[in-house]
C-alpha cells in the first residue's frame, strides 16, 4: 500500500519541550457527552450540508468561549462518484501558551458518513449515518479538552484539529477517505507539531481499545506512552494488545511528517450502520480516553524522548 511505503522514511524526532509537568484539571465525560448529543441533533454532518455548517458554528462558538484561536481551511474536492465539486472545511483551534513554539496535535473528524454500508433495512442504504460514535465522539472529546484548557492552561501549545470528509470513500476505495486530513497535511505541518494523536470511535459504551497496527509499526513509542498512561490511571478499557489495521487520519499526518498515533475502538458492532446512535455511547467511555489524553498533554515528562 502506498501509504505504508511513504511513512517508512520518516525519522522519529521529538523535539525537547520547555514546559514542565502540571497536575491536569478534570476531564468531564458528562460534559463531553452533551457535545456528542448536540452534534447528532444537527443531523448527519455530511460535507456541504447545513448540518455540517451548524456543527462548525457550534465548534467555533465553543472554542472561542474557551479562549482558543480559530483558523479554518476551506477547499473543494471532486466527488469521484458524482463528479461534482464538494466543499470541505477543516477547523483548527489553537491554544497558544508560547507563541512560535511547536504544539501537540489532537485531531478528530467531524463529518459523518454519507451512506449506510451495513443497513438493518436495505431501504436505508442510501441514507447518511447519524455517526454518534463515528465522528461525534472524537469531536466531543476535543471540545471538552478546550474546556479543560480554560480551567487550567496546559504547559504546551495544543492544536485541536477538526477534519472534514474523513469518511467519504466507498468501501474498497481507500483513495477517497481522509480527504480533509490529506489537505491539512499538504498545508505544511511538519514543523508545527511535536507529535499527534487522532481519536475516532471512542464513545462505545462497551469500550475496548487496542494498539492500532500502523501506529505500533511506525511509532511504538507513542503507543507505549498512551497505554502506560492508561495503566497508570487504572483505565482498564485500554487493552495492551495489538489489534486492527485502520485507515484513518493518523496516516495523513504521519505521511506529512508528524508522528501520529490512532486511538480507536474498532470493535463497535454498529460501525457504518443506521444504529450508530447516542444510546450506544457513554460518558464514561469518553472520559476514559479524555483522561488519558489530558494526562499526556499536561505531563511532557511522559512524551517519548528525542532520538
Ligand atoms: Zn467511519
Amino acid at each position: 500500500m502506498l501509504i505504508q511505503k511513504s511513512i517508512i522514511g520518516i525519522a522519529l524526532l521529538f523535539l525537547s519541550c520547555s514546559g514542565g509537568d502540571i497536575t491536569p484539571p478534570q476531564f468531564d465525560g458528562e460534559a463531553a457527552f452533551i457535545h456528542l448529543g448536540n452534534q447528532v441533533a444537527f443531523g448527519p454532518r455530511v460535507p456541504g450540508t447545513q448540518a455540517s455548517k451548524d456543527t462548525r458554528e457550534y465548534i467555533y462558538t465553543h472554542l472561542e468561549r474557551c479562549g482558543l484561536n480559530i483558523d479554518s481551511q476551506a477547499v473543494s474536492f471532486l466527488d469521484p462518484y458524482t463528479q461534482t465539486d464538494t466543499p470541505l472545511v477543516n477547523v483548527i483551534g489553537s491554544y497558544v501558551v508560547t507563541e512560535g513554539e511547536p504544539a501537540i496535535l489532537i485531531a478528530a473528524h467531524y463529518d459523518s458518513r454519507p451512506r449506510t454500508d451495513y443497513p438493518t433495512d436495505l431501504a436505508l442504504a442510501d441514507n447518511p449515518i447519524a455517526g454518534a460514535n463515528d465522528g461525534a465522539s472524537g469531536v466531543a472529546l476535543l471540545l471538552e479538552l478546550a474546556s479543560v484548557f480554560l480551567k487550567k492552561p496546559p504547559p504546551v501549545n495544543v492544536d485541536l484539529v477538526f477534519v472534514d470528509a474523513e469518511d467519504w470513500g466507498k468501501s474498497g476505495d481507500p483513495d477517497h477517505y481522509l480527504i480533509g486530513s490529506r489537505e491539512y497535511g499538504r498545508s505544511g505541518i511538519r514543523d508545527k507539531y511535536f507529535f499527534g494523536i487522532v481519536v475516532d470511535l471512542i464513545g462505545d459504551a462497551d469500550q475496548q481499545i487496542f494498539r492500532e497496527v500502523f501506529t505500533q509499526k511506525y511509532y511504538p513509542a507513542l503507543n507505549d506512552m498512551i497505554w502506560q498512561t492508561a495503566a497508570k490511571l487504572d483505565i482498564t478499557t485500554f487493552v495492551d494488545t495489538i489489534r486492527h489495521t485502520v485507515l484513518d487520519d493518523h496516516l495523513s499526518f504521519s505521511t506529512s511528517g508528524v508522528p501520529t498515533a490512532l486511538i480507536i475502538d474498532f470493535d463497535y458492532p454498529y460501525w457504518h450502520t443506521d444504529l450508530d446512535l447516542v444510546d450506544k455511547c457513554s460518558s464514561a467511555s469518553l472520559e476514559n480516553v479524555g483522561r488519558v489524553i489530558t494526562e499526556i498533554i499536561y505531563r511532557p515528562s511522559l512524551w517519548p524522548k528525542m532520538k
